[in-house]
């Protein structure tokens, strides 16, 4: 376990719903570093690429439609093994089978309409981040209260 970092996407769910500061103050007040975060939208290509791994589902059309259907805001999270964290925070991909507690448990009905993307893996964070920002996007600077955030050996 280490200090790392992880992509949240905040869907048109969210955005349209009126969510996203919610959202985002569950993971500040979980002691998440915000270290970038931007308004886009999200084109064919990087729909193709970021989905790639579900081309060939029947419901591919539909999930690209819905991420398209307004622009999302992307966020870059900073924390100690904060893959994971924020991977449990999130919750079951179907909103119907996610834990209570969790951001889709507590905000999503729906398999596909489920609030937010968050990377699944560290290797993934890792091209995700890469995917969505540029270098000079994401900031690196202390986090004043780390020491009431972390012991000394997690930080
Ligand atoms: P996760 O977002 O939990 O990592 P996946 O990578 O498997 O899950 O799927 C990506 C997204 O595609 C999901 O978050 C959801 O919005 C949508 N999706 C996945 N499976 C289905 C499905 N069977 N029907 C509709 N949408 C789906």
């Amino acid at each position: 376990k280490s200090m790392q970092k992880t992509l949240v996407i905040f869907k048109p769910s969210s955005i349209q719903r009126g969510l996203v500061g919610e959202i985002i103050s569950r993971f500040e007040k979980k002691g998440l570093q915000i270290i970038g975060i931007k308004m886009i939208n999200l084109s064919d290509e990087m729909l193709n690429v970021h989905y790639a791994h579900l081309s060939d589902k029947p419901f591919f059309g539909r999930i690209k439609r819905s991420m398209q259907s307004s622009p999302v805001i992307v966020m870059a999270v900073k924390g100690f093994d904060v893959v994971r964290v924020v991977r449990k925070m999130t919750g079951n991909t179907n909103g119907r089978e996610s834990e209570p507690g969790t951001i889709r448990g507590d905000y999503s009905i729906s398999m596909q309409e489920n609030i937010i993307h968050t990377s699944d893996s560290e290797g993934n964070a890792a091209i995700e981040l890469k995917r969505f920002f540029n270098e000079d996007e994401l900031y690196d600077f202390p986090q004043i209260l780390g020491s009431v955030i972390y012991s000394d050996e997690e930080k």
